[in-house]
């Protein structure tokens, strides 16, 4: 048993409402704060003073400089495992360029599934554990992953395999979705029903045998599938025992009604979402997240996060990281940007990254600093927590927690 403190704000992200808005008072904040820890959990928060006196043989790690600790993050949409690179579609696109002028030089999606197939699994897995690396740095230290950019059988299951070593390979928990269903591959002669059940019936029998992804993801879109085939495929990716997540409304309105519709644990992206789908998505337990990441990247519209907390809905933050739309994948700064252009209170963003994007991977046992929850947190050299936000991702976390074991200590 340890106890690591004291901290000048101890932000436990504890007993706050799951889901619309929050205001900054609502945060509990413990002044001069400590956590105690037993193996992978916390056992309590509270008062150091008072928790040294309650624990006297516990061992003590004592922090001596100004010191926030919060939860640590949750990215629950990343697509951090790909080979190449985008950085021309990113120029070309700044210069100007459209969609299919950048494909026809080469780039889009495409490229991202060329070089993915014939990468090897060492360099897919070496470079996502580079990203997966430098994501605890900033303070995450779950991560969502998905498959997508094989988009056949062979190169599918090849990602979440490589997805799945990532896992032995770093303390950081990945959360591994099968998004076979990105876009529609070349080589399905724009037969895209065709496509959707060849996942069903080639794809996700193997996936659940090798106990490769627990979740399957689609992008709804008019450049990728249709309204009603993919609700078709999502009702029977759950009938084969999925959790279901969705691309929605990304840039054309409607298809986060089908999220809710098949229960999916999240609808992200939203950029486009209109009035009727924020009051339907309020009314679900659908979480919705917002990927300012990739607004960011493509100079599009934010999602209405304001909007979503007020209508009341569960609203998560992610980086969407990938190569093409949202090449960033600094969570802070993202997060704090939205907050800029949407409104959002101190409150809304950290548990939009913390305890709310732990609902949209249906993790229960995260996102909070409280008794009996895992021990992921945070510690910033500050002392107050609007420093972390106000510094838009350039304040980096002095140390970080996992399983309540010191994995990173910067300076
Ligand atoms: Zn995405």
């Amino acid at each position: 048993m340890k106890i690591v403190g004291p901290f000048t704000q101890l932000l436990t992200l504890d007993k706050m409402p799951l889901r619309g808005s929050l205001k900054d008072e609502q945060l509990e904040i413990i002044s001069h704060g400590a956590l105690v820890l037993e193996g992978n959990n916390i056992i309590q928060s509270g008062n150091f003073e008072e928790l040294k006196s309650q624990y006297p043989h516990a061992e003590i790690e004592e922090i001596k400089t100004p010191s926030v600790a919060l939860p640590a993050f949750i990215d629950a949409h990343t697509h951090i495992c790909f080979g190449g690179n985008r950085a021309n579609d990113f120029a070309m696109r700044n210069a100007g360029k459209t969609y299919l002028e950048i494909a026809a030089a080469g780039g889009g999606i495409w490229s991202s599934v060329q070089h993915t197939r014939t990468a090897s699994e060492e360099e897919l897995l070496n470079s996502m554990l580079e990203r997966i690396d430098f994501l605890i740095a900033q303070g995450t230290t779950t991560i969502e992953v998905k498959s997508g950019y094989g988009l056949d059988k062979n190169s599918e299951l090849k990602m979440l395999r490589v997805i799945q070593k990532a896992q032995e390979k770093t303390t950081a928990t990945i959360i591994p979705t099968c998004l076979s269903a990105h876009t529609l591959p070349k080589d399905f002669n724009g037969d895209s029903k065709a496509y959707l059940q060849y996942i069903i019936d080639e794809i996700l029998p193997v996936v659940k045998a090798e106990n490769l992804a627990q979740r399957v993801d689609i992008f709804i879109e008019k450049s990728a599938f249709g309204t009603e085939e993919s609700k078709a495929f999502l009702l029977k990716a759950k009938a084969l025992g999925f959790s279901i997540t969705v691309h929605a409304d990304q840039f054309t309105p409607g298809s986060s009604r089908i999220a809710v519709e098949v229960g999916a644990s999240s609808a992200d992206h939203l950029e486009a979402t209109s009035e009727e789908d924020i009051t339907f998505l309020a009314a679900s337990d659908t979480v919705a997240v917002a990927l300012p990441g990739a607004s960011l990247g493509l100079g599009e519209p934010f999602t209405p996060a304001r909007k979503l907390l007020n209508a009341g809905a569960i609203l998560a933050i992610a980086t969407d990281w990938n190569p093409g739309s949202a090449p960033m994948g600094n969570l802070i700064c993202q997060a704090s940007i939205l907050a800029t252009y949407q409104k959002l209170s101190s409150a809304e963003v950290l548990a939009g990254i913390t305890y709310r994007a732990a609902h949209a991977l249906e993790l229960s046992d995260r996102g909070v600093l409280a008794k009996g929850k895992k021990a992921d947190f945070v510690i910033y050299p500050t002392d107050n927590f609007q420093n972390i936000l106000y510094r838009q991702g350039t304040l980096l976390p002095s140390e970080v927690y996992i399983s309540g074991k010191k994995v990173l200590k910067n300076g």
